[in-house]
């Protein structure tokens, strides 16, 4: 059950055992809130987020004696407030092919993401083109053909080693002459030459800009929840290479919770535009702020 796989925070400052109809209170003092803190810290919400939260369900509450069941709604509604303001599906603009750059890391789930979008768009009666820009991974082309395929959505590739900007403008030319409604380009996510990443990255975006200099409208991070703490360091990674527009976080299906989404929304307050659940086509939800605070508080 989801219980034993997702152990609530609460653990930690009130014992593991489950709410009783006399549940035991603890009083809101120092040493609990420096518990929260710790608990809050340990979830991945990193310092700033976790004084940030304690501090503001201490307000007014200081010496009140509370149950874990009245710590978690608290702890939940400061969580969501943080959220709301990032809980935003990628927007759809009027211009069409509307351009959109997915990058990450290698790993992150950018092949499924795209293929699991492109599912989403076609559903909704988009026309989408999809352009394997990761020209230097074979196997990441052939993944995102599987996917392209799953949607019922053309990929555009290019031969192994090729240039990902010239294939770029070419589905550009395509997106246009197909009437495409979206184009979503993938892209390469090797961290370990950032000045070439950049680079290629950068081409890519000046290539697109020659068909229209309003592209790419959105540029997509995903991050993979389960390096925790580490999706801070991408964050800033990434928006140094590209103009990171908004967020997908992969891999929440798992035992991750996502505590780094509160500190990534908190800290950069980039749109978080869907979150992966799963594997599978359908195995992207819209980003729930409640639904996800109710989980990440057990
Ligand atoms: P890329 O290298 O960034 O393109 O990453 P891929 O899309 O190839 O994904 C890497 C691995 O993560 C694959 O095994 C995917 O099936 C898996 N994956 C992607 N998104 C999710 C998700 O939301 N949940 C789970 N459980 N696995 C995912």
């Amino acid at each position: 059950p989801p219980e034993t796989r997702r152990p609530g925070l609460m653990g930690r400052l009130f014992g593991a055992a489950p709410p009783t109809p006399a549940e035991p209170r603890r009083e809101l003092d120092d040493a609990m809130l420096e518990d929260l803190e710790d608990t809050l810290v340990a979830a991945d919400m990193g310092v700033d987020t976790a004084l940030r939260v304690t501090a503001n369900i201490a307000e007014g509450r200081m010496g009140r004696r509370l149950s874990a069941t009245e710590l978690k709604t608290l702890l939940a509604d400061e969580i969501t407030r943080i959220m709301t303001p990032v809980a935003r599906p990628l927007p759809l603009y009027p211009k069409t092919p509307q351009v959109v750059l997915v990058v990450g890391v290698n790993g992150s789930g950018k092949t499924t993401t795209i293929g699991k979008l492109a599912s989403q768009f076609r559903a909704a009666g988009k026309k989408v083109v999809i352009a394997a820009g990761d020209t230097f991974r074979a196997a990441a082309v052939e993944q995102l053909q599987v996917w392209g395929d799953r949607a019922g959505v053309p990929v555009m590739t290019a031969p192994e080693g090729s240039d990902p900007a010239s294939l770029a403008f070419d589905a550009m030319t395509r997106a246009e002459a197909e009437g495409a409604d979206l184009l979503m380009i993938d892209t390469a996510g090797r961290l370990q030459n950032r000045a070439d990443l950049m680079e290629e990255l950068a081409k890519i975006v000046r290539v697109i800009r020659k068909k229209d200099p309003s592209a790419p409208h959105n540029t997509l991070l995903v991050l993979d929840a389960t390096t925790g703490q580490n999706a801070i360091s991408q964050v800033e990674t990434f928006r140094r290479l590209a103009d990171v527009s908004g967020l997908v976080m992969t891999k929440l299906d798992g035992t991750a919770r996502g505590g780094v989404l509160v500190a990534l929304a908190d800290r950069f307050g980039l749109p978080i535009h869907a979150i992966g659940v799963g594997e599978q086509i359908d195995d992207l939800d819209a980003f729930e702020p409640r639904d996800f605070a109710r989980a990440l508080v057990g």
